[in-house]
This record gives C-alpha cells, sequence and structure tokens, in this order.
C-alpha cells in the first residue's frame, strides 16, 4: 500500500495545483468544493509520497467544507483556515434523507395455477361429459317384441362300445373280446459299446506371462502465471491510496504414470486325449392284445325345445320328452333344463331397437309388450333399471 498525490485545478485561473495545497498558487484563491481532486494520467507511474507532512495529510480522512466561505479544509484543521470559523458541529449535519422505499411492483397479477387446471378440465372434459351422460343417461323404451327358448337337455345311461389294450379296460367291462394284437410300443434294446475318443484339457504346471502395467511415478507440476495490478482510490483529501491486487501463481500437479513391465503367473494346459465307451441301443416293436368290450356310461342323447314369443312360457311337455323308443333293460335317462329370453325395445326416435337379455324367467315376465321401461346402454351392454312402482301386471 502506497499513496500518491493527486492535483486540483482552479476554477479562476485553470492553475493546475497539487493536492497538498488548499489554495491556488497562482491567484490565491482558496479550494472550493466545485474543484474536483484529479488522479494523474498514469497512477502506476506517479511517486510515492515519502514526506512526514505530506503522509498525514493524506491519511488524515476527507476534507471537511467551511459551511461561511464553502472553501476546502483538511480533516485536522479545527477551524477554517481561510475565514476563521469553527468546524461545524454534528447538531447542524441535516438529518439523513429516509431510505427510499422500493419501487411498487406493477407486475400484473397472473392467475394461480389451479385456475388455469380448472379452466382447462372444464374445456377439455366438458364434451367428454356431455356424451358420456348422453350414453348412460337412461331412456325410457316401449316393449316391441319377446321372445324365449326353453331347452331340456337329455342324458341316457347305456351299454357303449370301447375298445382298448388291457390297461383301458374298466373292471365292469362286459362281453369282452379279443381283437388280435397291437402295436403297443417300442422298446430299446442293448446291442453293445462303442468306444468314442475325445481331448480333455489338463493343467500342466504353470508359466510365466509378462505384462504391461500402469503405475504412479511422480507428479507434473506447473505455476500457473501471477497477474498483479494496482488500483488508486482518492482520499478526498488531495491524495490516494494505491493497492497492489494480485492473482494466480498457485503450483498446479497431477499425477505422472509411468508404463512398468511386470510378471505373472498362469496356468499352463495340454490337450490330453481320453476314451470312453457309450452304449447302442436299437429300437424294437413290442405288441399286446387289443379288446374289445361294453361298458355303462352317461351320454348325451337329444335336446327338446319349446319355444314361443309371449311372455307366457311352459317346458317341453312329457310326452315331447317320452324317448322314441322304449327304454333297453338297465338303461335310464337324466335331464338337466335351461331358459333363454330376450327383450326387444323399440329404438327412441330414429335409433335402432335395443336387445336386452333377462337373467331369469322372474325378470323376464316384469316386460310386458307395450310396456315402458327405463334402458341403460353403457359400452355396448344394456341394462334395465327398475322402476320404483309397484308392478301392476295381475296373475
Ligand atoms: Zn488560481
Ligand atoms: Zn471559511
Amino acid at each position: 500500500m502506497r499513496h500518491i498525490e493527486m492535483f486540483w485545478r482552479c476554477s479562476s485561473c485553470s492553475h493546475r495545483n497539487l493536492g497538498r495545497h488548499q489554495v491556488c498558487q497562482q491567484c490565491k484563491n482558496a479550494k472550493d468544493g466545485s474543484e474536483e481532486y484529479e488522479m494523474p494520467e498514469d497512477p502506476s507511474s506517479a511517486v510515492s509520497v515519502t514526506d512526514e507532512a505530506l503522509l498525514r495529510m493524506a491519511t488524515a480522512g476527507p476534507n471537511w467544507r467551511c459551511a461561511y466561505c464553502e472553501s476546502d479544509q483538511r480533516a485536522f484543521d479545527g477551524s477554517c483556515k481561510n475565514c476563521g470559523a469553527a468546524l461545524p458541529g454534528p447538531s447542524e449535519e441535516p438529518s439523513p434523507p429516509p431510505p427510499e422505499l422500493p419501487p411498487e411492483t406493477k407486475k400484473r397479477k397472473r392467475l394461480p395455477w389451479y385456475v388455469w387446471a380448472l379452466i382447462i378440465g372444464v374445456f377439455v372434459c366438458c364434451p367428454c361429459f356431455v356424451c358420456a351422460s348422453q350414453q348412460e343417461k337412461p331412456q325410457a323404451l316401449h316393449v316391441k317384441g319377446v321372445t324365449w327358448e326353453h331347452t331340456v337337455s337329455v342324458e341316457r345311461y347305456r351299454l357303449t362300445d370301447k375298445e382298448g389294450f388291457a390297461e383301458d379296460r374298466p373292471d365292469g367291462a362286459l362281453q369282452v373280446k379279443t381283437l388280435g394284437a397291437r402295436h403297443h410300443h417300442d422298446e430299446k434294446i442293448l446291442t453293445g459299446y462303442e468306444t468314442v475318443y475325445y481331448t480333455e484339457k489338463r493343467q500342466d504346471g504353470y508359466t510365466t506371462e509378462s505384462y504391461k502395467d500402469k503405475e504412479a511415478c511422480g507428479e507434473d507440476c506447473s505455476r500457473t502465471p501471477k497477474k498483479c495490478k494496482e488500483t488508486c482510490t482518492s482520499n478526498k483529501n488531495g491524495f490516494a491510496t494505491c493497492k497492489e491486487t494480485c492473482t494466480g501463481g498457485e503450483e498446479r500437479c497431477t499425477t505422472r504414470y509411468c508404463t512398468v513391465k511386470k510378471t505373472r503367473k498362469v496356468p499352463r494346459y495340454v490337450d490330453e486325449r481320453r476314451s470312453r465307451k457309450e452304449p447302442r441301443y436299437r429300437s424294437e416293436p413290442r405288441e399286446a392284445p387289443w379288446f374289445a368290450w361294453k361298458e355303462w356310461t352317461w351320454s348325451h342323447d337329444r335336446d327338446v325345445k319349446a319355444r314361443g314369443n309371449t311372455l307366457t312360457t311352459h317346458w317341453p311337455s312329457e310326452a315331447e320328452l317320452k324317448p322314441a323308443q322304449a327304454l333297453l333293460n338297465g338303461e335310464k335317462e337324466r335331464d338337466t333344463r335351461k331358459g333363454t329370453y330376450s327383450v326387444v325395445f323399440q329404438g327412441a326416435e330414429a335409433k335402432p331397437d335395443v336387445t336386452y337379455t333377462p337373467k331369469s324367467l322372474e325378470e323376464f315376465q316384469r316386460f310386458g309388450i307395450g310396456s315402458t321401461h327405463n334402458v341403460q346402454e353403457k359400452d355396448g351392454e344394456v341394462s334395465v333399471v327398475v322402476e320404483e312402482k309397484p308392478s301392476t301386471s295381475g296373475k
């Protein structure tokens, strides 16, 4: 750190005065506030101040201004050297202006994100809601027609013809007959052994192998270039303080790697010729007796159906269910029953008819021709909303 002397130009006679003077050396006018101190053209080549008296001025702090004659006075002078007035007391100093308030933010208030989300949601989803509600809304439709079908599936327990090997035949098989021999399976028969030769790797000691490896072997260092700069700032008393700031000059090091030759032991293998005996087979067909027999089993015989297009349903009559020919001795029958029902509604306006499939006979009988029901179509599936009012169809 060092001090240099500044200059000021007299506003009356334009004389260039040294910073140490408070009075123009040419016209003797006292320096005032309008006459600013100027830095020398090249501050770095300006000579350093070493004189005791000048150093005292340089380090005294900023000048003060005489309140009566407006001349510049040194900090260590208690009274004005120009007019004799005293240094102004702290009470006369004007109070600093209040800190300026930050400028009013005039940014337009943005809509919060959830408002945007709501607006987008309404615009994107509204059409969906509309069409979904149209699709899901039940419609009052008239019953145009009904159909039903009752199916009785009859199975009969009877003697059945069967064929197979002895292991397929049940204990209760009747009228067993032999139908000669048939191919049952192929048997593997050992015909002998064959010697097969092959080579196998066998470890036979070690060999020494050399290889290259990288190892740390010191450091490579370099110093970054050092740059210094002197900056001078005015002390506001005719002098300036200059400081030198430097950057760089640090040492940077990186590890250096060297290639080194190393050796290691690796196992050594040799090919060894070996042999083994492998069995050889031939395939020979084997036969077994084939049988025919009779066996009592249940099997499907016939379906008997009854159909209609009114709400009055019935099952096939006893006469219809009777077998065409009388059952043989030991034969018997059993049946399973299944009903399917369908209701066709007249489509609303120009829309096609809607077909509904009731789950039970009881449900089917609620759909009198011309009666109105709330029909709902959703994803191609038709359902009927049950009305609150009690059914008036008397029995
Ligand atoms: Zn002058
Ligand atoms: Zn004065």
